[in-house]
């Protein structure tokens, strides 16, 4: 099965550093709301990711 999840954690860990690259407020500390919302999208996949990959390797 194609990991849609993976492809999707990766196009949001994009997003966000495009965002921080462009964005001034972003670029010393997540600044802006869009920033944040952008990393909590990107930590949110992250986790679910990192979940299924343990998942995987304790069945
Ligand atoms: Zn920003």
């Amino acid at each position: 099965m194609p990991d849609d999840l993976y492809q999707r954690y990766q196009a949001a860990h994009r997003a966000h550093q495009a965002h921080i690259a462009s964005c001034p407020r972003c670029s010393d500390n997540p600044g802006c709301p869009a920033g944040q919302r952008l990393y909590e999208t990107f930590a949110r996949l992250q986790d679910a990711y990192l979940t299924r990959l343990k998942q995987r390797r304790t069945r």
